[in-house]
């Protein structure tokens, strides 16, 4: 295996999520490449420089807006009714007076 195939590999080492092939043929190479042996110190130095291999975020869906009631509508229209009521009642008395 050539250096840049272990490269790809010691990330999944260090996070013992290498199948027991690789992590064996990591350490074989381990035991004849100081390349990759720094490699991996640095990445054990530096757990955050490890390349992102999990699996995305999920991301929480949103929930869908709930839309207003039959209730409040009919609120709305009583609370309009008496404001034409009211509005007719002050231009009546403006007429009248
Ligand atoms: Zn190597």
């Amino acid at each position: 295996m050539s250096c840049e195939e272990i490269k790809t590999i010691i990330p999944l080492y260090i996070k013992h999520t290498a199948t027991e092939e690789d992590i064996s043929k990591v350490e074989e190479h381990l035991c004849i490449c100081d390349t990759c042996r720094q490699y991996l110190a640095q990445l054990m130095d530096k757990p955050n420089a490890i390349p992102a291999i999990t699996a995305p975020r999920i991301q929480e869906e949103t929930l869908p807006a709930i839309p207003a009631g039959k209730d409040s509508n009919i609120l709305e229209y009583i609370m309009l009714g008496i404001g034409v009521v009211v509005l007719l009642f002050v231009v009546f008395l403006l007429i009248k007076g």
